[in-house]
């Protein structure tokens, strides 16, 4: 431990490691505790909010990339739940915003889901929609619904294995289940990478995924659920580089911070959300 923690060290002088959107980090205890018993996934209590909803993980060394890398947990909170009137971000003019510049995936990797939920959706169905989700994304790197995109994400499988998200050190398994998250969490997405020091050199090299059990999910959009399709397709852009939105001109874009139940409207690409993938790919 005292060696990773060296090199990490080594690695912020050397990098001058940049937070999320260039903001100072705010020294806040990380308010996502477990609210109540039954909770299974926190935030750890060292994690730094560094922008509204997003905690930085510390960093870690990557063995697949042999490098240094940072993780953030990005929280993905309901409708109400909003920490008064702070929540700012990317995006006000541009409604699209990134983890970091240059904080993209360069390498393809696949990914894995254990599907199983107590709401009853099938697993061919949350399959399904994670994959067709991916492929939205992917869709519009050259800025074009049906255009030509690229393969960022890779290809997935299922699994009815235990998956953890990894909090401490990326283990070069991108994971993806569901899971009991405290209240007012829909779902959380964990990015590993590069994220300061030269932007050529910065890259995503992990993700990992947690749907909250809390709350109900749906598959057709019922007005007391989670609709999966609206949910996964807003955090599979934080998997692919792209950040939370808090300004109530983005309301509209699939990366706009806050959702509620029955909401679908996220289920498509926004423009923002399209000139962002394209910008980052
Ligand atoms: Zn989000």
């Amino acid at each position: 431990m005292k060696k990773i923690t060296f090199l990490a060290l080594l690695g912020i002088l050397a990098l001058g490691v940049e937070p999320l959107y260039a903001l100072p980090p705010v020294k806040v205890a990380a308010t996502v505790g477990p609210s109540h018993g039954n909770v299974s996934v926190t935030i750890p209590p060292k994690a730094v909010e560094v922008a509204p909803n997003v905690f930085s993980l510390g960093t870690a060394f990557d063995s697949a990339s042999d490098a240094l890398v940072e993780g953030y947990a990005i929280v993905h909170k309901k409708k109400g739940f909003a920490k008064g009137n702070s929540a700012r971000g990317p995006g006000a003019t541009s409604c699209y915003g990134f983890l970091a510049k240059g904080s993209k995936w360069k390498t393809v990797e696949p990914w894995v889901v254990n599907p199983a939920n107590p709401s009853g959706l099938s697993h061919d169905f949350v399959f399904s929609t994670l994959g067709s989700g991916i492929a939205k994304w992917e869709d519009v790197t050259d800025g074009v619904v049906n255009g030509s995109g690229q393969n960022v994400l890779g290809n997935g499988a299922t699994t009815s294995a235990v998956l953890v998200a990894d909090m401490a050190s990326p283990d070069n398994l991108n994971e993806v289940y569901f899971d009991a998250l405290e209240d007012g969490t829909i779902g959380v997405t964990i990015v590993w990478g590069i994220f300061g020091g030269p932007v050529r050199e910065r890259k995503l090299v992990e993700w990992d995924q947690i749907y909250n059990t809390l709350y109900q999910w749906s598959a057709t959009g019922e007005v007391d659920k989670m609709d999966f399709n609206n949910i996964a397709t807003h955090e599979l852009g934080h998997s692919v580089g792209l950040a939370d939105l808090y300004s109530g001109s983005c309301l509209n874009e699939t990366m706009y911070g806050y959702a509620d139940y029955g909401e679908v409207n996220k289920r498509d690409l926004n423009s923002g959300d399209i000139a962002g993938m394209n910008s980052l790919y």
